[in-house]
């Protein structure tokens, strides 16, 4: 098919990784349409706003950081904005599964979408909007790479918008060797979010292996986090010695350049072991 635009030629790029992954037998991004129905919204820490939805009935149990592709309500934006928005092109967002399961009373799937609400921007606006009977739309399944944290010491790096996929990989570890989590908040009372988790057995007690295995880092806008992750890990593996062999991390792009290279640096992993995605850009 002739390419006429670069947004169809990033959808076949995908069409075509989604060829080539189904052969190989891997898990890739999807392009397809998934309906989701709101049941209910509340606030899990101060910052983080849950959505509770009932979910099509073939989305994954257990992929920690599954995510979708949420096109948001533009009839619900507008009306909040007090603007109206292009509706040429809706406003996407991604977002992740924190946790689904299957409800034997509703005999249906249930699920927890965190929204971490940073202010008057579109994507927290569209969550708080929707109330109860509210259908929701995704058009693209994301699969995280995870699977290389199932052996060998790990490093969970993250910040807001990637504590869902942390929180879920905690409640299900597989791992026999716990994980070292650094998490980065601004607001140093969103950290209770991961206080509040159902951590799997692996993990011995919940609170011991918080106290022990959590490290909190309080951004600041003039933190420099490649450095403070750097110096955090070297005191931390001085007083414990850990030799780390794989890394997961989502965070803010522009962190992520510097962050990325000290690391390989300081680690000295491969590009298989060591997997750090952008989930946001500052503007
Ligand atoms: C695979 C994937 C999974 C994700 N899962 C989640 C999830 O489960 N929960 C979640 O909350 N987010 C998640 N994100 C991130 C989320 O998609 C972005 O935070 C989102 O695009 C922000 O949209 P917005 O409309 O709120 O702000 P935008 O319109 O993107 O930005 C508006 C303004 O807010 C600032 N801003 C944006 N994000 C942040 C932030 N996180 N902290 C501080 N300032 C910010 C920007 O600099 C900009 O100035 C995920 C991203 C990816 C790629």
């Amino acid at each position: 098919m002739p390419i006429s635009n670069a947004e169809t030629l990033h959808e076949q790029y995908i069409a075509l990784l989604q060829a080539s992954a189904t052969k190989l037998g891997k898990r890739t991004i999807k392009l397809q349409e998934q309906h989701f129905r709101v049941t209910d919204g509340y606030y899990v820490s101060p910052n983080m706003y849950r959505l509770v939805v009932t979910a099509p009935d073939n989305i994954p149990l257990n992929h920690p950081g599954y995510a979708y592709l949420f096109e948001l309500n533009a009839e619900v934006l507008s009306t909040i904005n007090g603007e109206s928005e292009n509706n040429d092109k809706p406003l996407q967002r991604y977002y992740t599964l924190r946790k689904a399961w299957r409800d034997p009373i509703r005999l249906s799937v249930q699920a927890w979408i965190d929204v971490y609400i940073h202010g008057n921007t579109p994507g927290g606006n569209w969550a708080r909007s929707l109330v109860c009977g509210m259908p929701i739309k995704t058009v693209r399944d994301y699969p995280e790479k995870i699977e290389h944290l199932s052996e060998g010491q790990c490093l969970l790096i993250c910040d807001e918008t990637s504590l869902p996929t942390v929180a879920n990989l905690l409640e299900n570890w597989q791992n026999p060797l716990p994980p070292l989590v650094i998490a980065i908040t601004e607001d140093p009372e969103d950290i209770s979010y991961l206080h509040t988790l159902n951590l799997c057995q692996h993990l011995g007690h919940d609170e011991r292996f918080l106290q022990d295995n959590l490290l909190h880092i309080i951004k600041t806008p003039t933190t420099d986090l490649s450095e403070q992750i750097i110096s955090l890990l070297h005191a931390r593996l001085t007083t414990l010695p850990l030799k780390i062999g794989k890394v997961w991390g989502a965070l803010e792009a522009a962190d992520i350049k510097s962050l990325r290279q000290q690391l390989k640096v300081t680690l000295g992993l491969s590009r298989q072991d060591m997997v750090i995605k952008v989930y946001w850009r500052a503007q």
